[in-house]
């Protein structure tokens, strides 16, 4: 959402000052995107202050290239890669974009990619299927406990030469970590290519590309604590080539991506990388714990509320709760959420200030209703009890005035 004045952005209503004292504010939005983290900022405004072209010669050129290359190994280690298969980019949609083509090549396998299949709950960047054609692209089901349908997939490969297969590490709306090994193995007995958006999982849970058996894996700055604006593809072996740049230039990022690098964004990218690395377990104890509690009161409160992808079959990011109560509207909730200082999201994107029904709880099968309804709220690493308290109380005031309402009605 962007608050350009103000004025709320999905409703025009004025906000009475609560902007200006946003330190008072609970922040439980951090899927959308975090704080950048205090070792990213002296990165940033360290790089920022440097003179130099990373692709001169001389001694300044130099000086951004080596900051660029120590952020690349920082990278790299995120995911256990091998710095040299790092590829900057503008943004985890940019390195989406790149990742989706057909125009790929390994060494055992030299013809364009035939077809992509997608999971049904992919963030837009990925449903938008990068660079083929409409008509290559097929979506793959999930099954109603929000996982990819390995069985779907293993049909939809067979009969496909060549195909490409994306699935995300984990959903930014509910949260859930899809079943990547077991598909990746799937994907690789037929010789196809495996993608994985690992945007949302990075800094929460391992993200290692060998592990997951991912050959190409797409990572966000901002959403570890780096600047917006940034982002990486990474390859897992030297030997998968882009044959087409993503974007034509001066041959910056092995030739797939023209333009002066973001020597500062890539800088902070490095250091919120590896301070996100450093503190993964601990930071995702304490989402974790914070969360739990939150669930478990915001169930107590409202019993009827549905919690989706609770279930301790299921493995769901640290930091997530995507919740829906019968009779509330996301955006209804969102503004009442905003004007008591907290801030959510709706589980569904929020695009042009309009709330749309979130197509990864229609793939579920969920109700209509629950897709319009679906409230997110995502923890940080420096989210607070009192954020969670700050959380439940503007909840029981507005399910109580739900409450009122509907008894009104019923009268
Ligand atoms: N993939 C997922 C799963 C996301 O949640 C997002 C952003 O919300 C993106 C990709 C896009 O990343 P960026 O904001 O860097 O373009």
């Amino acid at each position: 959402m962007i608050f350009s004045e103000n004025r709320h952005p999905l409703f025009g209503i004025m906000l009475q000052g609560s902007l200006k004292n946003m330190s008072a504010r609970s922040y439980l939005d951090w899927n959308a995107t975090a704080p950048m983290r205090a070792e990213a900022k002296a990165a940033f405004a360290a790089a920022a202050s440097q003179l130099g072209n990373p692709s001169s010669v001389h001694a300044e050129g130099r000086a951004a290239r080596a900051v660029i290359e120590a952020a690349r190994e920082q990278v790299a280690g995120l995911s256990g890669a091998i710095a040299g298969n790092v590829i900057f980019t503008s943004s985890g949609t940019e390195a989406n974009m790149l990742a989706l083509t057909p125009a790929i090549e390994t060494a055992g396998e030299k013809q364009p990619r035939s077809r992509l299949f997608l999971s049904a709950i992919e963030h837009a960047s990925v449903r938008s299927g990068g660079r083929f054609a409409a008509d290559a692209i097929e979506e793959l089901p999930v099954r109603p406990d929000g996982r990819l349908d390995l069985t779907a997939l293993a049909k939809a490969v067979a009969n496909a030469p060549r195909p490409m297969v994306s699935v995300m590490l984990a959903n930014n709306e509910t949260g859930i970590i899809q079943p990547v090994a077991e598909a990746s193995e799937i994907v690789h007995a037929v010789g196809g290519l495996l993608h994985v958006d690992a945007v949302q999982a990075a800094g929460r849970i391992p993200c290692n590309i060998a592990a997951l058996g991912a050959d190409l894996l797409t990572l966000s700055a901002h959403k570890i604590g780096g600047a917006k604006g940034v982002g990486a593809l990474i390859r897992a072996r030297e030997d998968i080539h882009f044959r087409e740049p993503l974007v034509r230039g001066g041959g910056q990022e092995r030739g797939l991506r023209g333009g002066t690098e973001n020597v500062a964004g890539i800088a902070a990218f490095g250091a919120a990388a590896l301070a996100a690395l450093t503190g993964r377990d601990a930071e995702a104890s304490h989402m974790r714990g914070l969360r739990n509690e939150l669930e478990a009161r915001l169930l107590a409160a409202t019993p009827e509320a549905v919690v989706f992808g609770r279930d301790d079959a299921i493995e769901r990011l640290p930091n997530t709760t995507l919740f829906a109560l019968p009779g509330i509207k996301a955006e209804t909730a969102i503004i009442a959420f905003d004007l008591e200082g907290v801030a959510v999201s709706s589980g569904a994107a929020c695009s042009s200030g309009k709330v749309q029904p979130s197509h990864v709880l229609a793939a579920m099968g969920a109700s209509g209703p629950q897709q319009r309804g679906a409230v997110r709220v995502s923890l940080g690493w420096n989210s607070k009890a009192a954020d969670v308290e700050k959380f439940l109380s503007a909840w029981t005031k507005l399910a109580s005035a739900l409450s009122k309402r509907q008894r009104g009605i019923a009268a």
